[in-house]
């Protein structure tokens, strides 16, 4: 496969829809290229498309099936992140290109994604970038319990023991070293 699969020329879809399923997405030339660094892909990445016209405006609903590999915002550790999503889009071109276009589309639903694509080609690698983007947690966390590293040594706190103490003599806590708690 290679990076013009991706591109969906909307001719392409006939009347009775056009359907495509990706083994694997993942290994395409180009297309984790353009995911932000500290975002992978784990395996192959399954997905899926169908198109239906209606008028000049197509319908799509998709699949992504695959593993994200994250970097733990706590100990920065990799981590991975487990995706199955169902996807929906209504595809218009854009204004730019038919500017007579008269959009028959009621647009009451809070959840429609609207995409728009230029001079008939649709790019799907970038409509399956976004939902893989979509799919990342705001909080990326190896575990629940992760403990992260500490700000003092920078030790990963899951695998070592703080070291702070023995080394940081000058901190100005150093001085409240040996003061115990009573009680
Ligand atoms: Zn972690
Ligand atoms: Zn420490």
């Amino acid at each position: 496969m290679s990076e013009s699969d991706f591109n969906i020329n909307i001719e392409d879809i006939r009347e009775d829809g056009l359907h495509l399923t990706f083994d694997d997405t993942a290994s395409c030339r180009g297309f984790d290229a353009d995911l932000p660094e500290d975002i992978g892909i784990g395996g192959p990445l399954y997905a899926q498309a169908d198109f239906f016209r209606e008028g000049r405006n197509i319908h799509l609903s998709g699949k992504i099936r695959g593993v994200l590999l994250l970097r733990c915002h706590r100990c920065l550790g990799q981590c991975s992140e487990e995706i199955e999503k169902d996807f929906y889009y209504l595809l218009q071109p854009h204004e730019d290109d038919d500017t007579q276009e008269l959009r028959e589309v009621s647009l009451g639903a809070d959840d429609l994604d609207i995409w728009n694509f230029r001079h008939g080609i649709i790019r799907l690698d970038e409509i399956f970038r976004e939902q893989l983007l979509l799919q990342v947690p705001l909080k990326v966390l190896c575990s629940s319990d992760c403990r992260g590293l500490c700000p003092g040594c920078g030790r990963d706190l899951n695998r070592e023991e703080c070291c702070c103490e023995t080394v940081d003599d000058t901190s100005p806590f150093a001085v409240l070293k040996g003061f115990k708690v009573s009680g």
